[in-house]
C-alpha cells in the first residue's frame, strides 16, 4: 500500500470552500513560514479511500472476536460514548470553579461510592490512570502506612505468586520493595506451605490477582489472608480480573486492604493501543488517610475537591484524573444497577462453555471450573507435531480471529490464555471453537502449513528475532546492512 505522500499530485485538493471575504488578521512577519507546509495534495475520494482502507487493515474489537486473555477486550456499549461527549462533560475545564462543576463532581463521588460497594472496602481514589499506576500508588500507600508505624525500614518484602501479571513485579521493584516469589500448587492455587515459610516480620504485603491469570479463583484465600494478617502485613488485590466476580465476591470481604480496578477492562472503556485507561484504587479504613489528593467529597448539599489531607501521598495524576473514562464507567455501572453480577456470570459462563468445547483438543494444565478465562497448553501439539502456541496463534489470524494471549502465564509451557468476555454470542464462541479445532487437526495433518501462517493477512510471518535485532524503521529503506555480529542466517524464534 502506498503512503498518502506517494499519492500526492500538485494542485489536487480535498474539499472546496468558497472564499469567505472576511478580513484576515495579519500574522507578524517573524512568525510567518517561509515555505508552504509539505502536505499531500490529494482528491477527496482518494483521501477517504486511503484512510478507510488503512482502518480495515487494523484488527479491533469492532472487526472481530478478540479473546486476548487478561486484557478483557469486550464490546463497550456505544451509548456510553454519547454520554462522554455531552457538552457539559466534554467542554469542562479542569480549572473551572467547583460551584460550576457540581455535576461532574457528583459523578465522580457516586462512582467512588459504587466502587466502594463493588470492592467491599471503605474509600476510593479515582486518580490513577491505569492498573499499573494503581499498583504503584497502592504500594506507596503501604509504605506510608508502615512509615507512620515506624515499620517501613523493616518491612521491605512483597510476596507475589509465580502467575502474576508482569506489571506486579515491575511495580514492586519501582516502589523500592524486594520481591518474594511464591509457588503455585497442583490445583492452580497459591502453594500455602511454600507461602508459610516466606511470610515474616519483614513482609510488607502480598500482591495477588484473584481470579489469577490462570482464570482460577484461589480456594485457600481465607487461609492466605490469615497468614498475612497475623504477620501484620497488608494485602493488595490486583483487581484487573474483577470482571469475573462483580456482585459475587468482594476483595474487602476476603481480607484485602487495597484493590485496583481496571475501568478499561471491567467497566466500559475502549482500550488497546495505549489507552486512555482508568485504574482507581479502593482501600480499607486504615489506609484511607494516605490516599492521593484531591478526594471528591460531600460538602453541605454539594460536592468539593478535598486537598486538605495531611497524610496523603500527594498527587499521582493531573486534575481530577481521566474524567472521560469515569463518565463511561459510571454509565455502565448505572445501566446494570443491582444486576451487575449478571455481567460476571455471563463472562464465567462463556469461558466455561468455550473450555468445554476445546478441552479434548488441547491440554488443560489445571482441570477445574474456570472463571472469566482459562489457560490451555499446546504442549501436545509441540511434542507430537512440532507445532507451537505461536503457530496456533498465527493460524487463528487466517480464520479471522485475534489470537489469544500466548506464553503467559509463564508457569504453563506453550500457554494459550483465552478470555471470551461476556459480550460475545454463542454463535461467535462456536465459530471460534471450530477454528481452534480445525487448527488442532491441521497441526496433526499439515503442520508445515501452520508453521508458515498467517497466509491471508497483509503481513506474513515475521522473523521476530531479526525484527528486534535489525529493525527497519525507515520507510522505503529496503536494503539494510547487518549489524556487526548478526547471524548470517535468520534464526528461528525459539519459543520457551
Ligand atoms: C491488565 C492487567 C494489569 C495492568 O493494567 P494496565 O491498566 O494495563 O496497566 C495488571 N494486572 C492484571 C492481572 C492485568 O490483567
Amino acid at each position: 500500500m502506498q503512503l498518502i505522500f506517494e499519492k500526492s499530485r500538485p494542485g489536487r485538493r480535498a474539499g472546496h470552500v468558497p472564499a469567505h471575504g472576511l478580513p484576515v488578521p495579519e500574522v507578524p512577519a517573524g512568525l510567518r513560514r517561509d515555505e508552504p507546509p509539505r502536505l499531500p495534495e490529494i482528491a477527496e475520494p482518494d483521501l477517504v479511500r486511503h484512510f478507510t482502507k488503512l482502518s480495515t487493515r487494523n484488527f479491533g474489537i469492532d472487526t472481530g472476536f478478540y479473546p486476548l486473555g487478561s486484557c478483557t477486550m469486550k464490546h463497550n456499549p456505544r451509548v456510553n460514548e454519547r454520554f462522554a461527549v455531552l457538552p457539559g462533560f466534554r467542554d469542562l475545564h479542569p480549572l473551572d470553579e467547583e460551584s460550576r462543576t457540581q455535576g461532574a463532581l457528583r459523578l465522580c463521588f457516586e462512582l467512588q461510592e459504587a466502587l466502594v460497594e463493588v470492592t467491599g472496602l471503605d474509600a476510593v481514589s479515582l486518580q490513577p490512570a491505569a492498573g499499573s499506576q494503581g499498583e504503584i500508588t497502592g504500594l506507596m500507600l503501604m509504605r506510608a502506612y508502615f512509615a507512620d508505624r515506624g515499620e517501613a525500614e523493616r518491612r521491605r518484602k512483597i510476596v507475589i505468586p509465580d502467575t502474576a501479571h508482569g506489571t506486579n513485579p515491575a511495580s514492586v521493584t519501582m516502589a523500592g520493595y524486594e520481591l518474594t516469589n511464591v509457588q503455585t500448587d497442583a490445583r492452580g492455587n497459591i502453594d500455602v506451605d511454600d507461602l508459610r515459610g516466606k511470610v515474616d516480620e519483614e513482609t510488607a504485603g502480598l500482591m495477588l490477582t484473584n481470579p489469577s491469570t490462570l482464570g482460577l479463583f484461589d480456594e485457600n484465600i481465607e487461609q492466605i489472608s490469615e497468614i498475612f494478617r497475623s504477620a501484620g502485613a497488608l494485602m493488595y488485590y490486583d483487581g484487573a480480573n474483577l470482571n469475573a466476580v462483580c456482585g459475587i465476591s468482594r476483595p474487602g470481604d476476603m481480607g484485602f486492604d487495597i484493590v485496583h480496578i481496571n475501568l478499561h477492562k471491567t467497566f466500559s472503556q475502549p482500550h488497546g493501543g495505549g489507552g486512555p485507561g482508568g485504574g482507581p484504587i479502593a482501600v480499607g479504613e486504615r489506609l484511607a488517610p494516605y490516599l492521593p489528593v484531591p478526594a471528591v467529597v460531600r460538602e453541605g448539599d454539594g460536592y468539593a475537591l478535598d486537598y486538605d489531607r495531611p497524610k496523603s501521598i500527594g498527587k499521582v495524576r493531573g486534575f481530577y484524573g481521566p474524567f472521560g473514562v469515569f463518565v463511561r464507567s459510571y454509565a455502565f455501572i448505572r445501566a446494570y444497577g443491582p444486576q451487575l453480577r449478571e455481567m460476571s456470570e455471563a463472562a464465567v459462563l462463556n469461558a466455561n462453555y468455550l473450555l468445554a468445547l476445546l478441552r479434548d483438543a488441547y491440554e488443560l494444565p489445571f482441570d477445574r471450573l474456570c472463571m472469566h478465562e482459562f489457560v490451555l497448553s499446546a504442549r501436545r501439539q509441540k511434542r507430537e507435531h512440532g507445532v507451537t502456541a505461536l503457530d496456533i496463534a498465527k493460524g487463528l489470524m487466517d480464520h479471522g480471529f485475534h489470537p489469544p494471549t500466548i506464553y503467559f502465564p509463564l508457569i504453563v509451557p506453550e500457554a494459550l490464555m483465552i478470555e471470551p468476555t461476556e459480550t460475545e454470542t454463542k454463535e461467535t464462541l462456536d465459530t471460534f471453537a471450530d477454528a481452534m479445532l480445525a487448527i488442532a487437526r491441521e497441526a496433526a495433518e499439515e503442520p508445515e502449513l501452520l508453521k508458515e501462517a498467517p497466509h491471508v493477512r497483509p503481513v506474513k510471518r515475521l522473523d521476530e528475532v531479526r525484527a528486534v535485532k535489525n529493525p527497519v524503521v525507515r520507510y522505503g529503506f529496503e536494503e539494510h546492512e547487518e549489524p556487526p555480529g548478526a547471524p548470517a542466517e535468520p534464526r528461528q524464534l525459539e519459543a520457551q
